[in-house]
């Protein structure tokens, strides 16, 4: 290890924003902020270097690591003229800090150095026993939680029996004498808990709590935490120990969080709270429900000069909305923590048009300030403002969006249900970072307690979950399960519906409306326009779908399926025909039926999406589809012979049903299905191709202009199959302008969705004009997993234990799958340089894979219409990674 590069240990002012890795994001901008001049707490920072080398060591710190920590606090009594332990205490914060932020989810101690002489020692020089009693029964109470493990309900459950004893309701209407009471107690309960006392000498317990942190990286809520935004599991915490201030010590003393701006709304207005008397806990944890930052003016009014001024210089400095942890301390200001502030998809967009707006970032940067996921959130639903009903109760709009489930009272059944595909809403009192797997499951969060703040909402936010929080009217009892609003009593599985943007709870299901796409929205995708390299068609096989995918800038079809046409009800009987025939002829005189419907939804379409390319593909599914199910004809065929009913209708039903069992198929997704249909019946591409031409004529005939037509062959194989296939559609093509006397420019192409036609896609290239590949199929075929068998069996297992890093069908395999895309491109291009290729699998419409479609030099993605925004935004991101091959 270079000793330049990464030592155990850094001393505030050694450090800078740019060293997050090393220092960890909180460790990092605090030196950053005292380089800056801003008022901070003097202290040091233990790297991630040393807690992953512990991680490693299975526990045991590195050589040199305790040394480091010593001559550190020698250096911090030097300089703030303190000693640990001594007559003029020092006392230290020891809080976790990793490279992301991962709010809640990790331990902090403070007031670290107090024992039986400091506490008196602290309470006269601040002239406040009050205080510092207040001060000692917190450290025993986070020690004994963090550090020794104590369940922490013992602490709050003494600590509630007290203030029960004394009939008060706050935390600070105990007297000095009670929390001497208190401490005493909590004594007890180390020793009842522990079987022994807490280390009494400071330095054992500066040792202990760098411990506790670098272990409470590896608590199940951290993994779980980690795994859900994508954080790898082998980073480390650093460990920043600082001189404690207080902000528990009177009423010229407080402590708050605030926004440079509104983290829901993106709104450039004062957005915070705070707390007099107190330590940060309190505010972050939900115990006492904090107050508008603005009224800080009325109380601390210089204090809260300096905290607006400061919060204008880090918003300046990071060129980003900051989320900000201050303490005063008798007056004086002291900025605990500054961090890029989690905001939600909405605000997140706002902030960064007004950014770009106030010059204060480049279009290219804000784009790179939003993430594709936040896009995706704002696509999400509302409810109906039609819906006419009274909100039984309201809290505050923690974070915004409309949830509607089954009421839930913990963690635990959130997970179980939700992770089963029930929509849950969960409430609790308040949340806490342990009920972390059930947030992540449920549709939106409901709690009674906490503020704008509060962990509920923080989490909450980061997900784009809908969350009310500190709906303080209503009453919760998880014993019995049961939420109580004025009378209304509901019960575990009754329904609600939250809106985290109006913090209103309706107790019932409300019906919900899709989102509304605003200009900020439109603003930032039109961005990535003019960034983006990929194309972005969308798969839709209605006139509606096209009219919406076209709506949403998608700048063609890149895949109409034409199978979905065949099973409309007022199609299946000719279909059925058509499927049944004995003769050449029947069959014909079957689709003679069906082309005029074939062409009637084609000119649906081609008129939606007129002026832009379509891609239409000839059908693909096995015949079976359309007919019905083999054991429910047999048993229809058995109950007729039983009941010995209408001959001619038995006869129908047997016919049919021999037809059924001629066509069933043991895997029928790689049974007759794709081309190898279309070999055995030519009249059916004949036919689609026919609907296709004369269905691009009318509407051009019609509206002036008509489609790029592009008609696609799907599940080759062989370069035979598309070489056949080929001549059939380009012979109905020339019969149909013929017999019109018209022109059309028409392309053939054929999708790539088996590994064959990956590995021989020179031969295929050929003879295509364009490559479309179907990555849903690779997916199935490349790595040989049947897609309805394996999701909700053992491939979420399999995404569960981390034996694969995600589930394939959402985003794609990069390395097998990915590999075999690579292979169809490069090889089809051998071919025939600069051939036309595209996507047109699921894939094409989530992010990461874009990125990958990106680097193999695909020409455009098509996806899902409600999805074209984010794969148009995606794109520009992907171009501004920068990870293009050179030769892609
Ligand atoms: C594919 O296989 O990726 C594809 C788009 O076709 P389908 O999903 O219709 O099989
Ligand atoms: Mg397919």
């Amino acid at each position: 290890m270079n000793d330049e590069a990464a030592k155990y240990l850094y001393d505030m002012s050694e450090g800078r924003a740019d060293m997050k890795v090393l220092l960890g994001g909180k460790g990092a901008n605090l030196a950053e902020m005292k380089r800056l001049g801003i008022p901070v707490p003097d202290g040091f920072t233990v790297s991630t270097v040393a807690c992953v080398d512990t991680m490693e060591a299975h526990g045991r710190w590195p050589d040199g690591l305790w040394d480091d920590i010593t001559a550190a606090v020698a250096r911090l009594e030097e300089r703030t003229g303190r000693t640990l332990g001594g007559e003029k205490p020092l006392l230290l914060s020891v809080r976790s800090g990793a490279v992301f932020s991962m709010p809640g989810m990790m331990d902090t101690i403070l007031n670290l150095g107090i024992g039986d002489e400091t506490v008196h020692a602290l309470a006269s020089e601040a002239d406040n026993p009050r205080f510092a009693w207040d001060s000692y029964r917190r450290f025993l109470q986070m020690y004994g939680d963090v550090v020794e493990g104590v369940p922490p309900h013992v602490y709050e459950d003494e600590l509630t029996s007290l203030k029960a004893r004394r009939g008060v309701a706050q935390d600070t209407d105990l007297s000095t004498e009670d929390l001497q009471e208190l401490v005493a107690t909590f004594k007890d309960v180390s020793r009842r808990e522990l079987g022994r006392d807490l280390p009494t000498d400071p330095l054992e317990q500066l040792r202990g709590a760098v411990d506790a942190v670098f272990r409470s990286w590896d608590t199940p809520r951290a993994r779980v935490y980690r795994k859900a935004n994508n954080i790898p599991d082998d980073l480390g915490t650093a460990v920043n120990v600082m001189q404690m201030v207080f902000g528990n010590r009177g009423d010229t003393s407080a402590t708050g969080v605030c926004f440079t701006r509104n983290p829901s709304t993106g709104e450039h207005e004062l957005y915070g709270e705070f707390l007099v008397n107190a330590q940060g806990e309190d505010v972050v944890s939900g115990i006492r429900t904090p107050r508008p930052l603005a009224e800080m003016e009325g109380v601390l009014p210089e204090a809260y000069a300096q905290l607006r001024q400061t919060m204008h210089d880090l918003e300046a400095h990071y060129k980003d909305m900051q989320d900000i942890e201050f303490t005063v301390e008798d007056g004086t200001l002291y900025l605990l923590q500054t961090r890029n502030g989690k905001r939600t998809a909405a605000a997140a967009l706002r902030v960064a048009r007004d950014m770009v707006q106030e010059g204060v970032l480049t279009r290219e940067e804000a784009l790179q300030r939003v993430e594709p996921s936040q896009l995706d959130q704002l696509l999400h639903p509302a409810i109906d403002p039609q819906h006419g009903r009274s909100p039984v109760t309201r809290g505050l709009p923690a974070s915004p969006g409309a949830a509607v489930g089954e009421l839930v009272f913990d963690a635990d059944t959130a997970a179980e249900r939700g992770g089963a595909g029930e929509p849950v809403v969960l409430v609790r009192y308040e949340t806490t970072p342990d009920d972390i797997h059930g947030v992540i499951v449920a549709q939106g969060v409901l709690t009674a307690h906490g503020g704008m703040t509060s962990h509920a909402a923080v989490v909450a936010r980061g997900m784009g979950k809908p969350c009310v929080a500190g709906a303080s009217a209503i009453r919760i009892d998880t014993s019995e399960k049961t939420l109580t609003i004025g009378d209304a009593v509901y019960h575990e599985g009754d329904l609600l519906t939250l809106d985290g943007t109006t913090g209103d709870v309706y107790g019932e299901a409300l019906e919900l409306v899709p989102p509304q796409i605003n200009e900020d929205f439109e603003a930032i995708v039109s961005w990535a326009d003019d960034v983006r390299r990929l194309g972005v068609r969308a798969n839709a096989d209605t006139d509606e779908d096209a009219a919406k995918a076209r709506e949403l800038g998608a700048e063609g079809i890149g895949l109409c399926r034409t199978e979905h046409m065949f099973m409309a009800a007022d199609r299946l009987p000719a279909v059925r025909r058509m499927i049944l025939a004995e003769t050449e002829d029947e069959r014909a005189a079957a689709l003679e039926q069906i082309l005029p419907m074939q062409q009637e939804d084609f000119e649906g379409i081609f008129t939606a999406m007129k002026g832009l390319p379509v891609t239409v593909r000839l059908l693909d599914p096995p015949l079976h589809e359309f007919l019905p199910d083999l054991v429910e004809q047999s048993l229809l065929v058995q109950r007729l012979e039983l009941t010995g009913g209408d001959a001619q209708e038995l006869e129908r039903a047997r016919v049919l049903l021999g037809q059924v069992k001629r066509l069933h198929e043991q895997n029928p997704m790689l049974g007759t299905r794709g081309c190898r249909l279309a070999m055995l019946y030519p009249e059916i591409p004949d036919m689609q191709t026919r609907a296709i031409i004369r269905a691009a004529l009318a509407v051009r005939e019609r509206e002036g202009e008509t489609v790029g037509v592009e008609i696609m062959i799907p599940l080759v194989a062989y370069a035979s199959e598309i070489k056949a296939q080929r001549e059939i559609v380009e012979r109905a093509v020339a019969d149909e302008l013929q017999a019109a006397g018209a022109s059309l420019d028409v392309t053939i192409g054929t999708m790539i969705e088996l590994p064959r036609a990956a590995i021989v896609a020179d031969q295929i290239a050929e003879h295509a004009d364009f490559f479309s590949f179907g990555t849903n199929d690779l997916t199935q075929t490349g790595i040989g997993i049947s897609r309805d068998d394996a999701e909700g069996g053992f491939l979420t297992h399999y995404v569960t234990d981390e034996v694969i890093p995600s589930n394939p069908f959402e985003s794609i395999d990069q390395d097998g799958v990915g590999g075999l895309v690579q292979i169809g491109v490069d090889r089809g291009r051998s071919a025939r340089p600069g051939l036309k290729m595209g996507v047109c699998g699921e894939h094409g419409g989530d992010p990461e894979s874009i990125q990958f479609f990106e680097n193999a030099g695909l020409d455009y993605v098509s996806c899902s219409p409600f999805r074209v925004p984010i794969a148009r935004f995606a794109a520009a991101r992907a171009v501004l990674k920068g990870e293009r091959r050179a030769d892609g």
